[in-house]
């Protein structure tokens, strides 16, 4: 690979998301849920989202609010936790989202990244199917600031893998795809993405971290299993 930038993925890839969803799944589950729910089944529910609302949040069919709403009551439907209706919802969500917010942390390997990148005169940036002023915040929480926020999910109207939002953050950081890398911890939505967009598509496949159902990394992408793994394809 002929690599002259990165863009990279926020949630899973440079913060560990997944563990933040764990600390606030607990309080929820602590606080709403059957006595018997099984905390790793709670979050895999979280995560596997089987209705696909983040999804649709991401091509832009609801908001941000309303897929968490309908997430939250699919778990309480499944874990043996009350209804909810708006303003239960409102009092849930202020729960979790504290909890989310004090569970965000890097990975280890994220600054160590940025830091051979700095070195090597790389530039890179974040392409994130989340909201751009949110993804900020969470970068500065994660003492992760230095990397540029380029496309959030509500600026540019649609979220990965379409096509265009890879190739509006070459646009932004002024480098063209086909010497950009796109690293991302799911295959599909984030190395496949980047892929048929005409750039480097790289697979974050950290070790204990996949989503059910995933497995194989899709044609004409790369597999690392930790950030510095990249280095190895520049
Ligand atoms: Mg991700």
């Amino acid at each position: 690979m002929a690599i002259e930038a990165v863009l990279l993925d926020i949630d899973d890839t440079l913060v560990d998301t997944r563990g933040a969803f764990r600390h606030a799944l607990l309080r929820v589950a602590d606080e709403y849920l059957d006595a018997g729910a099984d905390p790793e089944e709670v979050l895999a529910h979280w995560r596997e989202d089987r209705s696909g609302w983040y999804r649709a949040h991401t091509r832009g069919e609801m908001t941000h609010r309303e897929q968490r709403k309908r997430r939250a009551i699919e778990l309480h439907a499944a874990f043996g936790g009350p209804h909810l209706d708006d303003e239960a919802y409102d009092i849930w969500d202020a729960g979790f989202e504290r909890h989310f917010r004090e569970g965000w942390h890097a990975f280890e390997d994220s600054a160590a990244l940025l830091d051979e990148l700095d070195a090597r005169g790389i530039p890179y940036g974040a392409v994130s199917n989340a909201d751009f002023n949110y993804q900020v915040l969470k970068l500065a929480a994660c003492g992760l600031q230095r990397v540029p926020m380029l496309v959030g999910v509500d600026t540019f109207g649609v979220g990965k893998p379409d096509a265009r939002v890879f190739v509006e953050g070459c646009r932004l950081l002024a480098v063209e795809p086909a010497v950009t890398a796109y690293v991302g911890d799911e295959p599909d939505l984030d190395a496949g993405g980047a892929h048929a967009a005409g750039l480097h598509g790289v697979w974050l496949d950290r070790p204990g971290t996949r989503r059910a159902g995933h497995g194989e990394a899709p044609a004409g992408t790369v597999r690392i299993s930790g950030l510095l793994g990249l280095l190895d394809h520049l």
